[in-house]
């Protein structure tokens, strides 16, 4: 799991919730007793729980959706773009309406995985390219918002001069090797994972493992029991805010 990938992952994650540029270490003076680390980390930590926890403000967000490609690669700069993306949907009062069209956006997310590669070969590397990747998600949401059909999203996003390069496009090898390469084994992984990947009842996004809460169909407060028949799964965030 951890490689020598993980640790500047986990700086640029600490760096980009915090809104620290690279030349952080001009602009921040010395920590004499350790509480503007801690700072630092809890505001990291709030973002972390809001991708992936149990914390009542957690989206669950599935990685397969957000972190890796079809073909099995982990996709850094969607990784960088999620997280910022998840800071301004708070900071604009968005969540609600990405709550809204979640299910489609990650529908599209995923049949055009190829399109945030493009986005990062356009602007050249990571950290270069993930604000603009924060940008097509956010342009997917609010054409979705605006009654844009799913299939049409695309078509409809390549209209806007930000997203003209993107092309619907991809570069499909054929296989003539006998053995699978590892990269094609996580490729059959994360296709037969999807699909039985399990869903919430509330949004119908797809939800993670690691962050699943029981909801009552027929609420407490309404008399609703905590019977099997009574509850289905939901995000944290669905179950405790968009029900209420
Ligand atoms: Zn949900």
């Amino acid at each position: 799991m951890y490689s020598a990938q993980t640790l500047p992952l986990i700086l640029d994650f600490v760096n980009i919730t915090n809104k620290l540029n690279n030349n952080f270490k001009d602009t921040l003076s010395d920590d004499q007793d350790g509480n503007s680390t801690i700072e630092i980390l809890h505001i990291t930590r709030k973002v972390a729980r809001r991708i992936n926890s149990i914390h009542t403000s957690s989206l669950g967000l599935h990685p397969i959706v957000y972190f890796y490609s079809q073909k099995g690669r982990h996709k850094i700069a969607s990784f960088y773009a999620t997280v910022i993306f998840l800071m301004e949907l708070e900071e604009r009062k968005k969540l609600n309406e990405f709550i809204k069209v979640r299910a489609a956006f990650e529908s599209i997310l995923h049949d055009f995985d190829f399109l945030v590669q493009q986005i990062q070969r356009h602007y050249r590397s990571s950290i270069g390219s993930y604000p603009y990747i924060k940008d097509y998600f956010f342009k997917i949401i609010d054409l979705l918002n605006n009654g844009v059909l799913k299939d049409e999203v695309i078509n409809e996003l390549r209209n806007d001069a930000n997203f003209h390069y993107l092309t619907i496009h991809t570069d499909d090898i054929v296989v003539t090797s006998k053995d699978f390469t590892r990269e094609r084994k996580s490729a059959v992984y994360i296709r037969d994972a999807i699909k039985s990947a399990l869903k919430c009842h509330i949004c119908n996004g797809y939800i993670h493992k690691n962050s699943i809460t029981i909801d009552h169909i027929d609420r407490k407060e309404d008399g609703g029991v905590g019977s099997i028949d009574n509850g289905k799964i939901a995000h944290p965030y669905c179950n405790s805010t968009i029900k209420n």
